[in-house]
């Protein structure tokens, strides 16, 4: 008898459908909330701006003119943005 994987997390369409529709009205600033602290298994870089082992990885959008695929990466130390082209 096989075993079945439990089907992966995912986040639900209608959150999707939301966010365009919010983008639509009122451009949000930027970001909702960013990561102060290392989530458990991070693998962080070292932060361009303040040099600590704490940049890790965080959204993913995709930029409508190239369609590459931008990895937004964050400091929890002093909260800098990096935008980084992401290998598909
Ligand atoms: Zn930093």
């Amino acid at each position: 008898m096989e075993k079945t994987f439990p089907p992966p997390a995912s986040p639900s369409p209608s959150c999707v459908l939301i966010t365009s529709r919010c983008y639509d009205r009122r451009m949000p600033a930027k970001v909702p909330w960013i990561p102060s602290v290392l989530p458990p298994g991070a693998r962080p870089e070292r932060c361009p701006s303040c040099g600590r082992m704490a940049l890790i990885p965080w959204t993913l959008r995709r930029d409508n003119d190239t369609k590459v695929v931008l990895r937004t990466w964050v400091c929890t130390e002093c909260q800098t943005l990096v935008e980084r082209p992401e290998p598909e």
